[in-house]
């Protein structure tokens, strides 16, 4: 059996004062015999330094939770977090522990952490957890209010999630992108999703009336905030014309707001996409223009666009259910790895290289190879591999039931 229950903490944080240099807080009791929705509230005072406390009691079988904290105006990161026995099982300052995770970072308005974060993560076990949050301002006097949500899984390698995809303005009118869009998910984004043991349910809608050019997912927007509140629980993919911030790199078209996200509808509860990056510059899905060099009929845009913008979809969803990318690179240096069963590599060249790394859903950029049929001069190596240990974090996000 498996079930979300959400539990709203709000935590008022009252004036800061030098005598009161201790922390209240009071626990809320979460048994899997709630009912779907909880509302409970607490406060607690911050200390001098910035920092405050949200505890909570959990039951034997819950398998994982995610706390959606709010602090506007300031950036906020998850400190540290001690289990029932008194044991710190998550350290900010620790780089190389569960670095999975933005909620370590310092995030502007909302910050949302989803635990067990990685594979080596401790499981959840029965009593009260203490999460503490730091302000990167280091000072009180902030108010602050947590959204806990979690859920209670007895398979945790396979789940149901939801899938909400948004035309947004001039997208909303355009049949032809708007076909080419559900082909891409449903013939290659899904499959992918579906190797990590994870089904969908996907619905679709249409939003004319907002932005074509969409905010910048990780800053967060009203728009975000107001659709998502509109729709079913999942995760919210924007398609618009555009996105704000968005980097210019063949093939990255999607931009999420957080690894992971949040599961409720928040200003950051998106995934923003471009439709201009990923039809490229004859302005659709694998169109066919004219080569300069030798006046046959060519692919100016070097492959199909519906596969490659398929793989960027599928990589925006994985980021959004916890993964970071497999690899990171500066110049030929792989400077980083995610610490999973992904494959590795010892350097950029090596894993353009490696079938098996740079097709890799979260490797992170789709690479280029010179096509050997006459359809297109070039195609896009796919991006569709899930490990073991990644289909493992995928299915702790708490959106996976
Ligand atoms: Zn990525």
């Amino acid at each position: 059996m498996k079930k979300v229950i959400f539990i709203i903490l709000s935590l008022i944080l009252m004036s800061c004062t030098k005598s009161s240099d201790h922390n209240h807080s009071s626990s809320v009791d979460i048994s899997s015999d709630s009912p779907h929705q909880t509302v409970a509230e607490y406060g607690t005072k911050s200390d001098e330094n910035g920092t405050f406390k949200v505890s909570f009691t959990i039951s034997q079988n819950i398998s994982a939770f995610q706390l959606i904290t709010r602090c506007n105006s300031e950036e906020i990161g998850v400190d540290n977090v001690v289990s029932p026995t008194g044991e710190v099982i998550f350290s900010a300052s620790n780089y190389y522990s569960d670095y999975q995770t933005d909620g370590k970072q310092f995030q502007k308005n909302i910050n949302t952490f989803n635990f067990p974060v990685s594979t080596t993560s401790s499981n959840l076990q029965e009593g009260t957890y203490t999460v503490t949050y730091k302000l990167r301002s280091g000072k009180g006097s902030k108010d602050a209010s947590s959204a806990l949500i979690v859920k209670s899984d007895s398979n945790k390698s396979s789940g149901v999630l939801t899938l909400n995809v948004i035309f947004a303005g001039s997208v909303a009118s355009s049949t032809e992108i708007i076909k080419a869009i559900k082909k891409a998910l449903d013939t290659y984004s899904i499959p992918t999703l579906n190797k990590a043991g994870i089904a969908v349910n996907v619905n679709y809608h249409l939003f004319p009336d907002i932005p074509s050019v969409l905010p910048d997912p990780t800053e967060g927007s009203s728009v975000y905030e107001s659709v998502s509140s509109s729709l079913p629980t999942g995760i919210n993919l924007f398609m618009g014309a555009d996105v704000k911030n968005m980097k210019n790199d063949k093939g990255h078209s999607g931009l999420s707001a957080s690894v992971p996200g949040p599961v409720l509808p928040t200003s950051k509860s998106a995934i923003a996409f471009s439709l201009n990056k990923a039809v490229g510059d004859d302005g659709e899905f694998n169109g066919r223009g004219n080569s300069n060099v030798d006046n046959d009929e060519k692919d100016e845009d070097e492959g199909d666009e519906i596969r490659l913008f398929s793989d960027s979809i599928s990589h925006e969803i994985f980021h959004y259910l916890g993964l970071r990318n497999s690899v990171e690179f500066q110049g030929n240096v792989v400077t980083w790895g995610d610490g999973l069963n992904s494959e590795k590599c010892v350097d950029k060249n090596r894993c353009e290289q490696v079938k098996n790394a740079r097709e890799n859903v979260m490797y992170p950029y789709p690479i280029r190879h010179i096509a050997t049929g006459d359809d297109y001069n070039y195609y896009w190596f796919v991006r569709n591999i899930v490990s073991s240990d990644q289909r493992m974090v995928a299915n702790k996000w708490v959106g996976v039931n």
